[in-house]
């Protein structure tokens, strides 16, 4: 359903979907007009019907599993080298990555090269052993993807969260100042720390401002309150941060509280085990002077 379809798209088909063929059994006795008329609106309708003869092709020829040699799979109708190596690799762990835009980029930046420099299966089968050392492959190869969509991004690469930074040449490069630049946004963002007289500071992983989402934030806002509620807050320090394509002008505001709001959590400044990103990390240092 995915192939040129967008996921917000395709999650109300594959709800439907999945609520009136339960299983393989149930999908390969229906009509080629029932599931026709599921995936109407979605387009590429030669999906479905591959969908349909495939199901019955695994229960006739295969005993309803999905065969395990990925040449095999290949020749199911729809089945391309892509989805053929996802899904050797989700069903039956192969150590295999399939190879989409996301893992492309990912790997050119880290070896900081041009995409027609690389013969990616190449490199993959060169360095087998350090990629797939792992009994998780299903899980390797949806991590990928998934890092080259959320962090390793297109014009926004993540770096200054990215865990294998060390290991990528693209990110000490030219490239990525010529890229920062091209798409450098000013912001001013108004950071309010709530503090502790034990060294502690108040992090959310809700922000608002959809900024390092899920990450460990201060509570942010890119407007100041009413000056009312305003008062209570003192400012430390303004400074600026660049983070990813974004040079953030920081308004650093403090108030000593007991309490604190709902989704906030006390953290030590000095000693704690959570994931701090390098954007609250610079928010201890200057919070800490208060407690020297
Ligand atoms: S350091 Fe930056 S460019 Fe390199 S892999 Fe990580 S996010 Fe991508």
């Amino acid at each position: 359903m995915l192939q040129q379809t967008q996921v917000k798209t395709v999650i109300p088909y594959f709800v439907k979907f999945t609520r009136t063929f339960k299983n393989l059994n149930s999908l390969s006795n229906s009509s080629e007009k029932k599931v026709l008329k599921l995936w109407e609106g979605l387009g590429y309708y030669r999906r479905a019907r591959n969908l349909l003869i495939t199901s019955k092709i695994l229960i006739n020829k295969y005993n309803s599993k999905l065969p395990k040699d990925i040449n095999e799979i290949k020749t199911l109708p729809g089945v391309g080298e892509y989805t053929a190596n996802v899904l050797a690799a989700l069903i039956h762990n192969k150590a295999t990555i399939a190879i989409d835009g996301n893992v492309k980029r990912l790997f050119t930046r880290i070896l900081n090269k041009s995409e027609n420099e690389i013969d990616f299966q190449k490199f993959i089968n060169t360095n087998k052993k350090n990629l797939l050392n792992t009994n998780r492959n299903s899980d390797v190869v949806e991590a990928l993807m998934e890092f080259g969509a959320l962090i390793c991004k297109p014009k926004e690469p993540c770096c200054s969260i990215c865990p294998i930074k060390k290991n990528c040449k693209f990110e000490k490069s030219e490239k990525k100042l010529i890229l920062t630049k091209k798409n450098l946004i000013n912001e001013e963002l108004n950071v309010f720390c709530y503090l502790n007289k034990n060294g502690k500071i108040a992090l959310t992983k809700k922000n608002k401002v959809g900024f390092l989402n899920k990450f460990n934030l201060p509570q942010i806002e890119k407007k100041l309150e009413s000056k009312r509620s305003f008062k209570k807050w003192k400012l430390l320090k303004k400074y600026r941060n660049s983070i990813s394509n974004k040079k953030l002008n920081i308004n650093l505001y403090y108030q000593f509280s007991k309490r604190i709001p709902v989704d906030y959590n006390w953290y030590s400044i000095k000693n704690n085990n959570e994931f701090i990103p390098s954007f609250t990390k610079k928010i201890f240092r200057q919070v800490s002077t208060l407690f020297q």
